[in-house]
C-alpha cells in the first residue's frame, strides 16, 4: 500500500456527467473520464483493509486492494492482468456495474467510498488504448466442442474461458448480433457498442466461433446440438416479461419495455427495427408517456423517452418511496435500500411511489391510467380507499422485472425452477444430461456481473465435466 493516509488527505471525486441539454440530443455516452492522474490519486484512498469487504461484495471477487495499489504506483499493465483475472470484461462493468463494491467499502460508512467503479472502468480503458488487451491464445487445443446457445455476458463469459483452455467453443445467437442484453437492452448512452464488437473480435482471435440468427429450440433442435456438440450450456438469459393484465391492457400504445428499447439500439445501429417489435415502430416524440417499474429497465425507457423528444415523462412504482439515506449501522456493507437517482432519471421525469395501476383507458389508443394509492398492510398490499387519480398517456411502457427463460424448457425436456431453468451453481448441471445452464437463464434476472460470475463458473464446471468424461 503506496499511501497508508490517501484516504485522510485525498476527497472523493468522481466522473462528471455531460449537462443534461447536450446529452439529450445525443446517443453517444455522456459520462466524462477522469484524467489518469486524478484516477491515480483517487486510487490512494484505498486503505487495503484487513478484510476487503469489497472484495467479497463483488460478485466476480475483483481483487480491487490489488489493483488499486499497482494504479497507485502507476504500474497499469499489472492492475489490468489482476483486474482481468477475475473478470472478462471489465470495460462493461466499470460503466454499467451498480457497484455493490462501493457499497461495502469500509470509507462508505462516512459515504465518501473508493470510486472503484471508476478506477476500474479506466484501467480497461487505458488498456484498450494502450493496445494490452491481445488474444490470449491456448497453449494447445483439445479439440472438444461446446456449444453456448445466448451471447449476452454469461455467454461470452464462458465461450471466453473455454477458448482460452483450448476447447472449440461455438456460441449460438437468435439475433443478428452478438451481446445479449448488453447490445439490445442497455442503450447506447450507457454503453457503447463498439466496445462489444471489440471484444468479439478479441475472441474470434482465441478461436471462439458465432452463429448469429440461429434460434436453439425453433430453427435448430436442442437434440441436434447434441448430435454435433459434446456439452451445450443454455445462456439464453430471462426474457419474459412480467405482465400488467387490468382491463385495457390491448390497447394499442401500450408496449413491454424490451420492444422499446431494443428497437431505439437496432435504429441506432443501422438494423431493420421490425425485428424488435412486430407491433410497428414505438416513438416518444411528442407523446406523453408512463412508464410503469422502478428499475434498470424502467430509468433505461426513460433516458430513450427523452431523447426521443417525449412531452412528459412519468414513472410509476408499486413501492413505497424508500428513505433518501439508509442507517449504516443497520446495512453496511450490504446493498441498501435507499433512494436512488439514475442518471436518466436526473434528465427529466416525475416519480412517483405505492401507485396501483387499474385500468388503462382510450378509444382505439391508450388516452390514460386509472390509479390509486398502494399501502402494504401485514405483507399484503392494499388500495387506499378514495385515492383513485387518473394520468395522462399516449404511450406507456411495461418494464416490471422478468418472470423467468422465454427458452422452450418444456419440448427440450428441461425442468425449471421459479420460471428459470432449474440447475445447480456448482457443476451448472440441468436435468438432462449434457446441458448445462448460467446466467439469467438459471438464476433469474440480475445483473451484467453475476452474468459473469456465472459464465466463468460454468466454463470450469464444462472443463471439469470434460475432463471426466
Ligand atoms: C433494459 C435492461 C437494462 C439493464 N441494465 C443493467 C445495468 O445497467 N447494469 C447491470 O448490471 N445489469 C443490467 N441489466 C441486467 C443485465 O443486462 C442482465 O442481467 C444480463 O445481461 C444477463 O446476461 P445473460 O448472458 O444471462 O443473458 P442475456 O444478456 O439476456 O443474453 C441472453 C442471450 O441469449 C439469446 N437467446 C435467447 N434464447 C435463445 C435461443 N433459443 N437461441 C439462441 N439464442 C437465444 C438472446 O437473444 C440473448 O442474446 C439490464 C437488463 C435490462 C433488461
Ligand atoms: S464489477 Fe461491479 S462490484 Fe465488482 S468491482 Fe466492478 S463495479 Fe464493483
Amino acid at each position: 500500500m503506496n499511501n497508508p493516509t490517501g484516504f485522510l488527505e485525498i476527497d472523493r471525486e468522481d466522473r462528471h456527467y455531460r449537462p443534461v441539454s447536450e446529452r439529450l440530443k445525443s446517443w453517444r455516452e455522456f459520462v466524462e473520464p477522469l484524467p489518469e492522474g486524478t484516477v491515480a490519486r483517487q486510487a490512494q484512498r484505498c486503505m487495503d483493509c484487513g478484510v476487503p469487504f469489497c472484495h467479497s461484495a463483488c460478485p466476480v471477487n475483483n481483487l480491487i486492494p490489488d489493483w488499486n495499489d499497482l494504479v497507485t504506483s502507476g504500474d497499469w499493465q499489472a492492475a489490468l492482468d489482476r483486474l482481468h483475472a477475475t473478470n472478462n470484461f471489465p470495460e462493461f462493468t466499470g460503466r454499467v456495474c451498480p457497484a455493490p463494491c462501493e457499497a461495502a467499502c469500509t470509507l462508505n460508512l462516512e459515504d465518501r467510498p473508493v470510486t472503484i467503479k471508476t478506477i476500474e472502468c479506466e484501467i480497461a480503458d487505458r488498456g484498450f488504448r494502450e493496445g494490452w488487451v491481445t488474444p490470449r491464445l491456448a497453449s494447445k487445443g483439445t479439440g472438444r466442442r461446446i456449444a453456448i446457445v445466448g451471447s449476452g455476458p454469461a455467454g461470452l463469459a464462458c465461450a471466453q474461458q473455454l477458448a482460452r483452455l483450448g476447447h472449440n467453443a461455438t456460441v449460438f445467437e437468435k439475433t443478428n448480433r452478438i451481446g445479449g442484453l448488453l447490445r439490445y437492452g442497455i442503450p447506447d448512452f450507457k454503453l457503447e457498442k463498439s466496445l462489444i464488437d471489440r471484444r468479439v473480435a478479441q475472441m474470434e482471435r482465441e478461436g471462439v466461433l458465432f452463429r448469429t440468427n440461429v434460434d436453439v429450440g425453433h430453427d435448430l433442435p436442442l437434440d441436434r446440438l447434441l448430435d454435433d456438440y459434446e456439452l451445450v450450456v443454455l445462456a439464453v438469459g430471462a426474457e419474459r416479461p412480467r405482465d400488467l393484465d387490468v382491463p385495457g391492457r390491448d390497447l394499442p400504445g401500450i408496449h413491454f419495455a424490451m420492444d422499446y428499447l431494443a428497437q431505439q439500439n437496432r435504429r441506432v445501429a443501422g438494423d431493420a427495427e421490425e425485428a424488435a417489435a412486430p407491433s410497428g415502430t414505438i416513438s416518444a416524440t411528442g407523446k406523453h408517456v408512463v412508464v410503469i417499474g422502478g428499475g434498470d429497465t424502467g430509468s433505461d425507457c426513460i433516458g430513450t423517452a427523452n431523447r426521443q423528444g417525449a412531452a412528459s415523462v412519468t414513472q410509476l412504482e408499486i413501492m413505497p418511496q424508500p428513505p433518501e439515506r439508509e442507517n449504516k449501522a443497520l446495512t453496511w456493507p450490504l446493498w441498501p435500500l435507499r433512494l436512488r437517482t439514475s442518471s436518466s432519471q436526473e434528465e427529466g421525469c416525475e416519480r412517483d411511489f405505492s401507485v396501483l395501476t387499474n385500468e388503462f383507458f382510450g378509444n382505439g389508443q391508450v388516452e390514460g391510467l386509472r390509479c390509486a394509492r398502494a399501502r402494504w398492510d401485514g405483507g399484503r398490499l392494499q388500495e387506499v380507499e378514495g385515492s383513485h387519480f387518473e394520468i395522462k398517456a399516449d404511450l406507456v411502457l411495461l418494464g416490471m422485472g422478468f418472470t423467468g427463460t422465454a427458452f422452450p424448457f418444456e419440448a427440450a425436456g428441461l425442468d425449471t425452477e421459479r420460471g428459470a431453468i432449474a440447475a445447480d451453481a456448482v457443476r451448472f448441471a440441468t436435468s438432462r444430461p449434457r446441458v448445462l445452464a448460467c446466467g439469467d437463464a438459471r438464476r433469474g434476472q440480475s445483473l451484467v456481473v453475476w452474468a459473469i460470475r456465472e459464465g466463468r463458473d460454468c466454463a470450469a464446471a464444462v472443463h471439469e465435466a470434460l475432463a471426466q468424461a
